[in-house]
């Protein structure tokens, strides 16, 4: 089926990203609450139309670590961009003073796989990968969004600035157009490390000092308390030279990772706590 506004109950604002604002949304026909992000663009109707076109091969393939598409219009120069709606919200919220490493490594082990999913099947890099694009439910599971799945769409956000955090790998900041899957590599473990120490990593007060140090300085690590499995799979991560940066396949197979394979980490119980203290 295909989703329309008049379909659509408005309800709260979920929260404003760069490109636009998030809002719950309840669909009428079947009953599904969504989250509907408006992405305000100035294109003409072919490239609107293109942008539609690219998203829909997101219907073809699903995947347990990527949040759920269900469908796009637009409305005037507007895109509206129905998804998944995640209870708990993003990661960035939720971290707090930073999580215990068996919540790490679960963490860890669904953006692997959501990224290998993305790569594998869609032929896509992320590019974006940073706390505020992962997503977590009440039942305590923790799902990649904003992957740039339509190249039209890109194109045309590319134009808009970079944040005020850097999640760029240094290679991206040397110079441009070198973004490769490994760049997101990098941003994965620089993710990890916000996440399980409660900050972003690179604390400067201004944008010029934050890049210097990510091209110049040494990689940032885990706090000491981190098992040496976990520090050697960030810093294998965070390595400065992206072809020694480990592949997805190899992620998975790494001792951090497999360390945690067949313990049962209580996620749910995480989230709602998490979400709890985040209310406080
Ligand atoms: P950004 O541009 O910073 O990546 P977004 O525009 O993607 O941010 O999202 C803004 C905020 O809206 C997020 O930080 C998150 O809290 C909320 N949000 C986004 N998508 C969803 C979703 N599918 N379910 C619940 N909350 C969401």
């Amino acid at each position: 089926f295909t989703i329309k506004m008049d379909d659509l109950l408005l309800q709260e604002e979920l929260g404003k990203g760069q490109y636009g604002t998030v809002k719950k949304v309840s669909h009428q026909v079947t009953n599904v609450v969504m989250a509907m992000k408006e992405i305000r663009l100035e294109l003409d109707e072919t490239k609107l139309q293109q942008i539609l076109m690219e998203l829909d091969v997101l219907h073809k393939s699903t995947s347990e670590d990527i949040v759920e598409f269900y469908g796009a219009f637009f409305i005037e120069s507007c895109v509206y961009y129905c998804m998944e709606y995640m209870d708990c919200g993003s990661l960035d919220k939720l971290y707090g003073d930073g999580v215990p490493e068996d919540v790490l490594a679960k963490i860890a082990l669904s953006m692997v796989k959501g990224l290998k999913f993305l790569k594998d099947e869609l032929s896509i890099i992320h590019r974006d990968v940073k706390p505020t694009n992962v997503l977590v439910n009440m039942k305590g599971q923790v799902k990649l969004c904003d992957f740039g799945v339509s190249g039209q769409l890109n194109k045309s956000l590319a134009k808009t600035n970079i944040g005020c955090q850097s999640y760029m790998a240094p290679e991206r900041i040397r110079a441009v157009d070198t973004y490769t899957v490994s760049s997101d590599v990098w941003s994965l473990g620089l993710s990890l490390v916000e996440v399980a120490g409660g900050k972003y990593p690179y604390a400067y007060d201004n944008m010029f000092a934050q890049l210097r140090a990510i091209v110049e300085e040494e990689p940032p690590t885990l706090p000491d308390h981190y098992s040496e499995e976990a520090r050697d799979f960030i810093s294998a991560c965070l390595h400065k030279e992206p072809s020694k940066r480990p592949t997805y396949a190899e992620l998975l197979e790494h001792p951090f990772i497999q360390k945690y394979h067949d313990v049962d980490v209580d996620m749910e119980s995480w989230a709602t706590q998490a979400l709890e203290s985040r209310q406080k």
